[in-house]
């Protein structure tokens, strides 16, 4: 049996008069570049957020980048995040010319250890960027309190966690701004690049809204240095299409979690996801762990399971941050999860025999053969 790790073009099949129709919508009304498409998706996932603003952008990396200008993160602060994320995460406070500062991830959840703040904060701490790792939020409780104490912003890096929830509270709305992305492999996805931030501050809304226009308030004046990072107006329509479409597609994904899990529960060699209480995890991505990965994998691989590693290398392991001067042994958990890793094939679309087989498939290789 062939399993694919991602099929969007099955996700997409019954979409696409609906498509269709909203291309041929755009291009009657002739605006390409934010515009009408563009405001109606940001109120409609504004509201699916159930924050009071959304702004619309070009990708996700825009989003976390713009938030932390927004909110005045620049040159000589620090910005604590997590190293086991995707790289966009530490990029965007680089580039907002702030350091990234690293703490280690928990154990079970794999999102930001709150009790690891106090060693990271310092005099020139001004953000704390949790990212809500594979679709479940981080303990957003403790990391707000400790913000709070130590008077800093805290900016959800929610990219993989469209429709998750803390507590009841959605992905993007606990923060001062929630960030999203929209590459059409995420839970909801453009048929393109995009991205966007979710806020309750008009302010922010506000800053964030000229910022991604060039810094113009009106045409051709410029009130601050800003960037082109509108959002197209053909992905924004797609996009609402798609919202519509995204809690059936969370519900599936993790009744399909579910029913891996439990095929994994006699096996001792496989760690599968942990949903903490305060979780509705929406399982961007269903990653297992297990010793002697590359080996499981490639028994996966040969009998047509098609897998990925979010990520092998964790940040402050990259050569990009060789500067920021961390080193192997620094965070061990997050270390140890990028060794061990397996992110399983997971999307609405996957049937039940696909997830069977995939799991007899697991089982087998970690119990036979390959491990020695
Ligand atoms: C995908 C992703 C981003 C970046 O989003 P793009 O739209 O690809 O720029 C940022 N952070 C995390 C955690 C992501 O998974």
């Amino acid at each position: 049996m062939k399993v694919p790790f991602l099929d969007l073009k099955s996700h997409h099949a019954p979409l696409r008069e609906e498509f269709d129709a909203a291309f041929r919508r755009v291009l009657d009304t002739g605006v390409f570049a934010g515009g009408p498409a563009v405001s109606q998706f940001e109120e409609a996932f504004a509201e699916f957020c159930n924050c009071e603003h959304a702004v619309g952008l070009g990708s996700g990396t825009e989003a976390v980048w713009l938030a932390l200008l927004a909110c005045g993160v620049g040159p000589g602060d620090e910005v604590i995040t997590v190293p086991s994320t995707f790289m966009a995460t530490a990029e965007a406070i680089s580039y907002a010319g702030a350091t990234p500062v690293f703490v280690d991830v928990d154990e079970r959840t794999y999102t930001m250890n709150p009790e690891q703040l106090a060693g990271a904060v310092t005099k020139r701490t001004k953000a704390i960027v949790p990212v809500h790792l594979f679709g479940q939020m981080a303990d957003m409780d403790a990391i707000l309190k400790f913000a709070k104490e130590h008077r800093l912003i805290v900016i959800e890096d929610a990219a993989q966690a469209h429709g998750a929830e803390y507590k009841e509270h959605p992905a993007g709305s606990m923060g001062q701004v929630g960030c999203f992305s929209f590459y059409p492999g995420k839970n909801l996805g453009a048929l393109g690049e995009a991205g966007a931030v979710v806020t309750n501050n008009t302010q922010l809304r506000d800053t964030m809204r000229t910022l991604r226009d060039h810094g113009q308030d009106r045409k051709y004046h410029h009130s601050m240095v800003g960037w082109n990072c509108r959002m197209d107006a053909i992905q924004a329509a797609c996009l609402e299409i798609k919202l519509r479409h995204l809690e059936a597609g969370n519900e599936l994904r993790r009744a399909h979690a579910r029913r891996y899990s439990e095929g994994f529960t006699r096996t001792e060699e496989v760690i599968a996801p942990f949903e903490a209480d305060y979780s509705r995890h929406v399982y961007h991505v269903y990653a297992i762990r297990v010793k002697q990965r590359d080996e499981v994998m490639h028994q996966l691989e040969s009998k047509g399971v098609s897998c990925g590693v979010h990520y092998p290398v964790p940040v402050h392991l990259q050569k990009a941050y060789a500067e920021l001067g961390y080193g192997s042994g620094d965070f061990p958990v997050a270390e140890q999860i990028a060794e061990e890793f397996i992110s399983l094939p997971m999307y609405p679309e996957l049937r039940n025999e696909q997830i069977d087989y995939v799991i007899d498939t697991v089982n087998a290789a970690v119990s036979t053969g390959v491990m020695v």
